[in-house]
């Protein structure tokens, strides 16, 4: 066995045991992400809500960003993200806060029939841009990443794909909104907390949880907007954090010939992003995005809006499209061995 097959089999060690700790904490991570949340609110409203101007107008709108926010944790843990095979929309009609499928038809979109291929690791046929996950071991409709902190009612980790993609980001979204608001508004009462004017501290909430409270609020405020922006960034460019990193390779062999690499899925940053949260023409109103709902994609997963005139990409020769990664015997060499965090 070579040097470097001996380095590649540790490393896959390595990442197997994080892959068995993060299977494991997983219902964890889930009961303090929900603990955490409710403690946020119940601060915020206790401590800091009252203290606002103009309760009338600002009582409504904290309201709605907590109701936000929360709706879309809920559906991000609980929607499955799409896995090959399964029969039927995970996103039915009846379920909690869902609202039935806009139109689609009368949108004008380049809709072209997704190419199939088979997934080496469970052997399943799936559509283009479905990927394989090796935590849930199973083929995921345009696979995202694996979330340790979403999960199911079964405790079980959680995909981030098609179907709860927009779940996730708009969670993101009012993640950021709701702990900036309560970092910035919540500044004159941790002062109060800090100094330890208790007698100043009329409020029924300990002051030590709102100080703790307040500082992981403005940790995360500023991680989860990083990672909301580059997320976003992924959105606008029409591509899923597993394809950024193929899109990169395509790039480099598409320059090395002397051609130009063009992702098909790229619409333009406008369509990229009604078409990821499935509204304007031919979708769901605007207004959605300011309600906790759970909508439909804008299509199943075996058909693709592509750029006008391009049904592949370009610079992307027959074959040589990435895969996931190979079994533990291969690391690197031909086209499938892009061994990535999938
Ligand atoms: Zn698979
Ligand atoms: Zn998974």
């Amino acid at each position: 066995m070579t040097c470097a097959r001996r380095v590649f089999r540790c490393f896959r060690c390595v990442e197997r045991a994080a892959d068995r700790i993060t299977g494991a904490a997983g219902p964890w991570f889930v009961c303090l992400a929900i603990s955490l949340l409710a403690i946020g609110i119940l601060s915020f409203f206790i401590v800091i809500q009252p203290t606002l101007p103009f309760p009338w107008l600002t009582t409504p709108f904290c309201v709605l960003i907590a109701l936000n926010m929360v709706g879309h944790y809920y559906h991000v843990c609980i929607v499955p993200p799409g896995f090959v095979g399964d029969t039927g929309s995970p996103v039915r009609g009846g379920g909690f806060l869902w609202v039935a499928p806009p139109p689609r038809g009368g949108s004008r979109l380049n809709i072209v029939h997704a190419r199939i291929s088979r997934c080496r690791k469970c052997h399943d046929t799936r559509p283009e841009r479905a990927h394989h996950c090796r935590i849930c071991n199973r083929c995921v409709l345009k696979f995202d990443h694996h979330c340790p902190v979403t999960s199911r009612c079964t405790g079980i980790n959680q995909c981030v794909g098609l179907y709860n993609e927009r779940h996730f980001v708009l969670f993101m979204a009012y993640l950021v909104f709701a702990t900036s608001t309560f970092t910035i508004f919540g500044f004159p009462h941790v002062l109060i907390a800090f100094e330890l004017r208790f007698a100043a501290w009329t409020h029924p909430f300990p002051p030590f949880l709102f100080i703790t409270t307040y500082i992981l609020s403005l940790v995360l405020s500023l991680a989860v907007a990083v990672m909301l922006a580059w997320h976003m960034w992924g959105v606008a460019r029409g591509e899923t954090a597993v394809e950024a990193q193929d899109h990169e390779v395509y790039a480099k062999w598409a320059k090395e010939r002397g051609e130009t690499f063009i992702n098909s899925y790229d619409l333009g940053t406008r369509r990229n992003l009604t078409l990821f949260f499935n509204v304007g023409e031919g979708g769901y109103p605007l207004y959605t995005l300011f309600l906790p709902l759970r909508l439909k994609p804008y299509t199943n997963g075996y058909a693709w809006a592509h750029r006008e005139g391009l049904n592949r990409h370009r610079g992307v020769r027959e074959g040589e499209e990435l895969t996931d990664g190979d079994d533990d015997e291969e690391y690197g060499g031909d086209t499938g061995g892009d061994d990535r965090n999938r």
